[in-house]
C-alpha cells in the first residue's frame, strides 16, 4: 500500500516514512502544500498523513481541493496543538482521522491501519481471503496457519491484492502502488513477482484474468 506522507518539518517526516517503510508500505513525501496537492493528484496513493500547518497551500486547502477533485483515499491529519477548531474544520472538509503532535508512532502506525482496512471493507486487524490472512498489525501473512515468508516487493503486491480481494487488478495498477514517485516502474516486473507468490502461496489463489489482470480468490487447503 502506497502513502504520502506530506510534513514540512524534515525530520518528523522523516521519522514517519521510516516507520511506514518498516511496516512494508511504499512512501511518498511532499515538504509543502503545492506538492502534495500535485502528488495526491497525480499519483496512486492508498492514504495520507496530512500536517495542517504547511508553507505554500496550508493543508486544510489541500485537503478541500482533493476531494472538489473527487478523490476518496483515506486522510489522516496532524495538528499541531489541541485546537478543536481546526480539527472540526478539517473533519467536516473529508478528513477521516486525525492526530494531535505529539504522537507516538505505534498509534499512527494503528489509525493508519484502521483507515486501509475499513478502505478494504473489513474491521478487523487481520484480513483474510479464504485460508491467506495477513495480519496488519506485523505485516506478516500466514497460509493455513503457515507462516509465508515474502521479500518487500513480494509483499507489497500481496498486500495490495488483499485490500482489494475478490478484485481485478491490472498490472499497472499493481506497478503504480507498488513503487513511489522516485522509482523506476517496470510492469513486467510485476508477473515476476506474481510467479515468485504462487510458489509460496496455493498458485490458484492469484487468478489470472486474461487481458485485465490479476485477482485474489479464497482457496481452500486440501
Ligand atoms: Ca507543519
Amino acid at each position: 500500500m502506497r502513502i504520502l506522507v506530506v510534513e514540512d518539518d524534515a525530520q518528523l517526516a522523516q521519522q514517519i516514512v521510516t516507520a511506514l517503510e518498516a511496516q512494508e508500505y511504499v512512501v511518498d513525501v511532499a515538504a509543502d502544500g503545492t506538492e502534495a496537492h500535485y502528488i495526491g493528484s497525480v499519483e496512486a496513493i492508498d492514504a495520507v498523513v496530512l500536517d495542517l500547518g504547511l508553507p505554500e497551500m496550508d493543508g486544510l486547502t489541500v485537503l478541500q481541493r482533493w476531494r472538489d477533485e473527487g478523490l476518496t483515499m483515506p486522510i489522516l491529519i496532524l495538528t499541531a496543538r489541541d485546537s478543536w477548531h481546526e480539527k472540526v474544520l478539517a473533519i467536516d472538509a473529508g478528513a477521516d482521522d486525525y492526530l494531535t503532535k505529539p504522537f507516538h508512532m505505534q498509534e499512527l502506525l494503528a489509525r493508519l491501519r484502521a483507515l486501509l482496512r475499513r478502505v478494504a471493507g473489513q474491521a478487523s486487524a487481520e484480513l483474510s481471503c479464504g485460508e491467506l490472512v495477513l495480519d496488519t498489525r506485523h505485516s506478516h501473512f500466514s497460509y493455513a496457519g503457515q507462516s509465508v515468508q515474502l521479500t518487500s516487493y513480494e509483499f507489497r503486491v500481496l498486500s495490495y491484492l488483499m485490500h482489494h480481494a475478490g478484485q481485478i487488478i491490472s498490472r499497472s495498477q499493481l506497478s503504480e502502488h507498488i513503487y513511489a514517485q522516485d522509482q523506476d516502474r517496470d510492469s513486467n516486473t510485476i508477473d515476476v513477482f506474481i510467479g515468485r507468490l504462487r510458489k509460496k502461496i496455493p498458485a490458484q489463489a492469484i487468478e489470472t484474468v486474461r487481458g485485465q489482470g490479476y485477482r485474489l480468490v479464497p482457496v481452500e487447503s486440501a
